[in-house]
């Protein structure tokens, strides 16, 4: 079978990357991108389990489908990929009631995708041309394909990707976690902790610097955990010191680093290469080290705090940004105050904030009541982000009458002849097309110096410094 397909994607960048892995799997089978849902012959919904907000969206999504099969009478072939089907695997075909659902792959067996579509479009024009009840007995139940199975080659062919972005590259250096935090479903969902060989990395890098990409975001789950199979002095460090030398990169990203793991080292080479933002993603999780010991993050309120001083100070221009979660069982109004005092001390740039969720499988799940009331969490959640709010318009409104570096990444949609980029502390800028152009596209993966004139929560709105 060939057709059309489409992807949709829940979660984070590394969900993102994969959805660019399944594009490249299903192209190379002979599949062409559909225009939208109704023209896919192909739907994979590559789910995200991280929170059970993020879990819903598929259960939505399906019923969304199946109404709209019913109003367009065709039947694509539907895959469900990512962490909820490694979660779930063969279960999330009873609780969708067989119905639907033909292929259920999990996040350690993409390269499988192609082959499982093509057995259930088989099965499925198989049962087509049966009669009546057979029809009805054999619609779903004999074929689902469902491969959940855990597979530690880390390996992806070289050239498969089909990159959605322009302008970054995403390159995993490492697969799954070890640490086992009491909140976090990802150990149970993308397995034991992976390296790829430094020699793949760097084969990837130099192929996205080649095709144009001008950042290279490395990913990895604790992406400073890195320790090459094939080469035992490279560590994250030397890997960052090894991506820089290539040609056509002018930009390095990370995400995320454990603090645990954020050593002299790494500080140094975010410092002293120049390609390496100035950003770091420090996930925190909570202020009170209390809660953090409950959630077994291996590192404490103080611990922390002295991090972000010695990175602040061999850095002084540095962007920081972290995760937060409120309503972590046992979180006390006393703890949550301590979660708010952080923020204050360390000034973030930007923070990702949750509300606690009770997640499959985890140590939490199993031993730790979910103990704070929804409405005390959402008042948490509330007041974190205010002071959040608040920090960032500081943070950007100093920035006011400075000239930054832009890599430019797209066009606005709403705004004809307005373009937008992000700093290397990985703020968004947004700002007129030099020169009066109305169109912004030939600028997009040009870093141009823009002069900051007004600032908001999220983001500033500058122009082009002249002799841009
Ligand atoms: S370090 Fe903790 S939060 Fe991060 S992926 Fe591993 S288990 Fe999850």
């Amino acid at each position: 079978m060939t057709g059309k397909f489409l992807i949709e994607t829940f979660g984070c960048q590394m969900n993102v990357h994969d959805s660019e892995r399944i594009a490249g799997l299903l192209h190379r089978a002979g599949y062409e991108p559909a225009d939208d849902e109704r023209d896919a012959d192909v739907i994979v919904i590559n789910t995200c389990s991280v929170r059970e907000h993020a879990e819903e969206k598929l259960y939505t999504r399906l019923g969304e489908l199946r109404v709209l099969g019913e109003e367009t009478g065709r039947r694509p072939i539907v895959a469900v990929a990512g962490c909820v089907a490694q979660q779930e695997g063969a279960a999330l075909l009873r609780r969708t009631n067989g119905q639907l659902i033909d292929v259920v792959v999990g996040t350690q067996r993409l390269k499988m995708l192609p082959m499982l579509v093509e057995k259930a479009a088989s099965a499925l024009s198989a049962s087509a041309s049966l009669a009546g009840a057979e029809r009805r007995r054999a619609a779903h139940a004999p074929f689902p394909e469902v491969d959940t199975s855990p597979l530690d080659d880390v390996s992806f062919p070289l050239g498969v990707v089909r990159r959605g972005d322009r302008v970054r590259a995403y390159v995993t250096i490492i697969e799954g976690c070890n640490d086992h935090c009491a909140f976090c479903v990802v150990p149970y969902t993308r397995g034991h902790e992976r390296m790829r060989p430094r020699a793949d990395i760097l084969a990837e890098v130099r192929e996205a610097a080649e095709a144009g990409r001008r950042e290279i975001q490395l990913l990895g789950q604790i992406v400073n955990h890195y320790q090459a199979p094939d080469d035992p002095a490279c560590d994250f460090a030397a890997l960052l010191v090894a991506v820089h030398e290539v040609a056509g990169v002018e930009r390095i990203r990370f995400a995320s680093p454990h603090p645990r793991h954020t050593g002299p080292a790494l500080i140094e080479a975010v410092r002293d290469l120049p390609k390496v933002c100035k950003h770091m993603h420090l996930p925190v999780q909570s202020g009170s080290t209390r809660v953090l010991q409950a959630m077994r993050r291996r590192h404490s309120r103080e611990e922390y705090l002295d991090l972000v001083g010695r990175i602040r100070a061999a850095i002084p221009d540095v962007a920081i940004s972290t995760d937060m979660i409120v309503g972590f069982p046992g979180e006390t109004a006393a703890d949550f105050d301590q979660t708010l005092s952080l923020v204050e001390a360390v000034q973030y740039e930007s923070m990702f904030s949750f509300k606690y969720s009770v997640r499959p499988n985890t140590l939490a799940s199993r031993r730790m009541p979910d103990g704070v009331s929804e409405g005390e969490k959402t008042a948490r959640i509330v007041a974190l982000q205010a002071v959040q709010r608040e920090i960032q318009t500081r943070l950007h409104e100093r920035a006011v009458g400075a000239t930054v570096d832009v890599l430019i990444d797209g066009v606005s949609r709403r705004r004809e002849g307005e373009i937008s980029g992000r700093t290397s502390g990985n703020t968004i800028v947004n700002f007129p097309v030099p020169g009066g152009e109305t169109d912004g596209e030939r600028w997009v993966g040009r870093t141009v110096p823009v002069v900051i004139r007004r600032a908001g929560p999220n983001s500033l709105w500058g122009e082009t410094a002249s002799g841009a």
